[in-house]
C-alpha cells in the first residue's frame, strides 16, 4: 500500500485497481492523509479561500431520491430570494471581504438564464468571482451567464455509475449530466464537480472511477461529500455515508489532481463537528460558508442538522478564520482560481 501512496506522489496517475485498494484498506489512513496533506502544501499552499455561499431558491423541479428540496418533498415551505435581496447579499459579503460568490439554487424555472445573466452582471460590479450552481441547462444558457461574467460552475456528477445514476435520479441523465460538464469546460468556466460519497449500493469500484472520471474530464474543483440521509426523502431509515471515506476520496483526488480546489463541506462537519479540519488536513483548501442573514437560509435543507445554519455571517467569518488559523493555514485574500501545473 505505502508503494501505491509513494507512486501517486510522485506521478499522480494511480490504476482504477489501485484507487479502490487505497479507498478498501482501512490500515493506510493515516498515511493517505498525510501525504495528501503534503501535495496540498507543495502545489496549492498553504491559504484557503472562503467562498460565500446564497443559496437563493429551494424550489427545484428535479426529484433526486435523496435531496431534501426534491419536488416530491411536500413537507418542507419553499422560498425564493427576490433579486434585490440576492444582489444586496452579494454586496454585503464582498463588504466583509470574501473574494467569490456562490449561487446555489435548486433547478427553479423562474430563474431563467436571462433573469439569472442581470443577477450576475449586476454581482459582478463588486469585483468578485462568481460560481454558479444551478444545476442543469442548454449550452445557450450557461453562454448567456458566461458573458454576463461567471467564471466558475459546481455540478456534480453525484455517481459515474450508470446503475447508481438512474436507480437516484429516475427522470434525469447521466449521459446528459456529462455533455453538461463537458459543455461549461468548452465555454471556459472553471468547471467543478464531485459525487456523493455513500449512495446505497456503491462499490469501492464505483468511487474509484468516479475518481477517474473527474481526471478524464479534468475538472478544476472536485466538491465531495457523504451523503445524509434526509427522513423526507425516499430514502428515510437508510444509514449515512461514512465521513472517513469521504476523506479518502479527498486525499486520493489531491494526490492525482494536485493543483485543483476542493472544499471541505458543510455536509462533513454535519457528521462531525470536527469534520471541516479533518477535510482540510487531508487535502481539502476551500470552506464555503453561507453568508447574508435572511432567515429562508434555514429552509435550504437538503439534509437534516445542516451545520452551522444558525450563524450569521459576521459570526462565521470570525469562526471559520479562527479554525483555518488553529491550524496554521492562511486566509486567502485572493480569488483563489486554479493555477494549473
Ligand atoms: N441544483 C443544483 C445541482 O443539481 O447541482 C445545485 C443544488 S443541489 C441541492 C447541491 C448538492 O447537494 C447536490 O449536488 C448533492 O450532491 C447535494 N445533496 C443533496 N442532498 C444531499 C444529502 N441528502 N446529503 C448530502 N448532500 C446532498
Amino acid at each position: 500500500m505505502e508503494s501505491i501512496i509513494k507512486k501517486a506522489i510522485e506521478t499522480h496517475i494511480l490504476e482504477r485497481e489501485e484507487i479502490t485498494a487505497l479507498l478498501k484498506d482501512e490500515n493506510i489512513n493515516e498515511t493517505l492523509f498525510y501525504a495528501a496533506d503534503k501535495v496540498r502544501k507543495e502545489y496549492v499552499g498553504d491559504e484557503i479561500h472562503l467562498r460565500g455561499l446564497i443559496e437563493f431558491s429551494n424550489i427545484c423541479k428535479r426529484n433526486c431520491l435523496y435531496c431534501g428540496i426534491r419536488c416530491g418533498n411536500k413537507n418542507i415551505k419553499r422560498f425564493r430570494l427576490d433579486e434585490e435581496n440576492i444582489v444586496t447579499l452579494a454586496k454585503n459579503a464582498t463588504q466583509k471581504g470574501f473574494k467569490t460568490i456562490v449561487l446555489q439554487s435548486g433547478e427553479d424555472p423562474y430563474f431563467t438564464a436571462e433573469i439569472l445573466a442581470n443577477i450576475i452582471s449586476r454581482i459582478k460590479k463588486f469585483n468578485v468571482a462568481i460560481t454558479l450552481s444551478t444545476g442543469e441547462m442548454e449550452e445557450r444558457e450557461y453562454k448567456l451567464l458566461k458573458d454576463a461574467g461567471a467564471d466558475r460552475f459546481l455540478l456534480r456528477i453525484e455517481t459515474t455509475n450508470p446503475y447508481l445514476y438512474k436507480k437516484f435520479h429516475p427522470d434525469m441523465s447521466l449521459e446528459h449530466r456529462i455533455n453538461c460538464l463537458k459543455t461549461l469546460k468548452k465555454l471556459g468556466y472553471e468547471t467543478g464537480t464531485g459525487v456523493l460519497v455513500g449512495l446505497f449500493g456503491q462499490t469501492f469500484e464505483s468511487l474509484a472511477n468516479d475518481i477517474i472520471f473527474f481526471k478524464e474530464i479534468d475538472a478544476d474543483m472536485i466538491g465531495l461529500g457523504p451523503l445524509i440521509v434526509n427522513e423526507d426523502t425516499p430514502l428515510k431509515g437508510g444509514n449515512n455515508g461514512s465521513l472517513n471515506l469521504a476523506l479518502k476520496m479527498i486525499a486520493i483526488t489531491r494526490l492525482l489532481m494536485p493543483d485543483i480546489n476542493i472544499p471541505a463541506t458543510t455536509a462533513m462537519e454535519t457528521l462531525h463537528p470536527k469534520g471541516r479540519i479533518m477535510a482540510l488536513q487531508a487535502g481539502a483548501n476551500v470552506i464555503m460558508p453561507n453568508v447574508g442573514d435572511y432567515n429562508e437560509k434555514k429552509l435550504y435543507s437538503l439534509y437534516p442538522g445542516k451545520a452551522n445554519v444558525n450563524d450569521d455571517t459576521d459570526t462565521s467569518k470570525e469562526k471559520i478564520t479562527a479554525l483555518i488559523k488553529s491550524i496554521g493555514r492562511v486566509p486567502s485574500t485572493s480569488f483563489g482560481f486554479r493555477k494549473k501545473v
